[in-house]
């Protein structure tokens, strides 16, 4: 708003309203039990699981190695030096052990390319029509074994049984880490779980302590409004909490769908939410009708604003007493221009909108 002062709620979206009476203590207890049912076959599944001999790194590799290009010097390069470690050296490790292996003919020809799928058949004097599924079939039911391996020379990493089970095994032992970490959140243990999710004092998190301040906001005030009781409005904030301060425990994308599987088994159909105005207004205006669109939406509008918190009470510790608000990059907020200077306890909390690209600047 130009010339004009925004005050912390300038543009804040109200919260949704809930058309369903809130759930009976019953329901609730189911919804409370269902993750301790889940650990509990987790555990059994564990225990006469196959043991694993690889750690995180050389399973975060086996994750991405299968179907890459064995012919290559250096595969997943860019993941090792990300992750800091000797992609040749894992690959000899998982190789060695029997986790993966090198493709053969019939795997190499259906990854082959439609032109040398039909540069082959056209050589053996079959016809080159259809899908690639075709030719590779026609490939594979006319030429020979040992032909196939003269044309088809590229060979890729496969997996074993072995990976495949030790893949199994690396998913429920995740869930299960993902289910504790959970469990922290909704105990207020915030300690405990960033002593899980950063060992090394040293790392960003260790030494910026907007860690605390992000879960605590996401617990206070995650589907605020929602009409929910206060025991399920925190149970599925944890989802978003643990979303909001990491990434590397389960898929990222999942965390939604944690929060579906909860209402759901709570009795409560989150299509039938009604989602207020101005999100509504938003999502018609941007041609968004998809439920898990408008609650994704939702969710990171949330997890924005609580690591604005988060970092405007930073800036507080460190001493900071004015801030600026950077909307260059804002189409809703854009209109003022240059942005804006607040003293550091008037500062709006950002997002200021449903597409606020605004940011802090010092
Ligand atoms: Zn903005």
């Amino acid at each position: 708003m130009p010339g004009k002062d925004m005050d912390t709620d300038a543009g804040r979206p109200e919260p949704f309203q809930f058309t369903q009476p809130p759930m009976s203590g019953r329901k609730e207890m189911m919804a409370m039990t269902n993750p301790l049912f889940k650990r509990l076959v987790h555990f059994l599944h564990r225990k006469h699981g196959p043991g694993l001999d690889l750690d995180d790194h050389e399973i975060g590799f086996l994750r991405l190695i299968e179907g890459k290009h064995a012919n290559d010097q250096a595969p997943l390069s860019w993941w090792c030096a990300f992750n800091n470690v000797d992609g040749d050296k894992i690959i000899k490790k998982l190789r060695g052990r029997g986790y993966i292996t090198l493709s053969d003919y019939r795997y190499n020809v259906g990854k082959s390319t439609v032109p040398v799928l039909k540069s082959v058949l056209k050589a053996h004097h079959f016809h080159t029509k259809g899908k690639k599924a075709d030719l590779v079939e026609r490939v594979l039911a006319n030429i020979s074994g040992c032909d196939c391996s003269r044309h088809f020379t590229q060979s890729y990493y496969v997996y074993t049984q072995k990976a495949l089970d030790a893949l199994r095994e690396a998913n429920i032992r995740a869930e299960e880490e993902y289910n504790i970490r959970i469990d922290l959140i909704r105990r207020g243990d915030y300690a405990k779980l960033k002593a899980k999710l950063y060992p090394n004092r040293s790392e960003h998190w260790g030494t910026e302590d907007t860690f605390f301040d992000t879960l605590d906001f996401i617990m206070r005030h995650g589907f605020e409004g929602f009409g929910l009781s206060e025991n399920t409005r925190q149970d599925i904030s944890a989802f978003m909490a643990l979303r909001a301060i990491d990434y590397s425990s389960r898929d990222c994308s999942t965390y939604k769908n944690d929060i579906f599987r909860y209402l759901t088994s709570a009795g409560i159909d989150y299509r039938t939410l009604r989602v207020h105005d101005s999100l509504l207004s938003y999502a018609a205006k941007n041609e968004i009708e998809d439920h898990d669109e408008i609650y994704g939406i939702y969710c990171q509008f949330i997890i924005d604003r609580a690591r604005s918190t988060a970092e405007l009470n930073e800036y507080r510790r460190l001493g900071v007493k004015k801030i600026k608000v950077d909307t260059v990059a804002c189409q809703e907020c854009g209109l003022s221009k240059h942005g804006k200077t607040y003293p550091i306890n008037k500062a709006p909390i950002l997002p200021s909108c449903w597409n606020c690209r605004c940011i802090y600047t010092c």
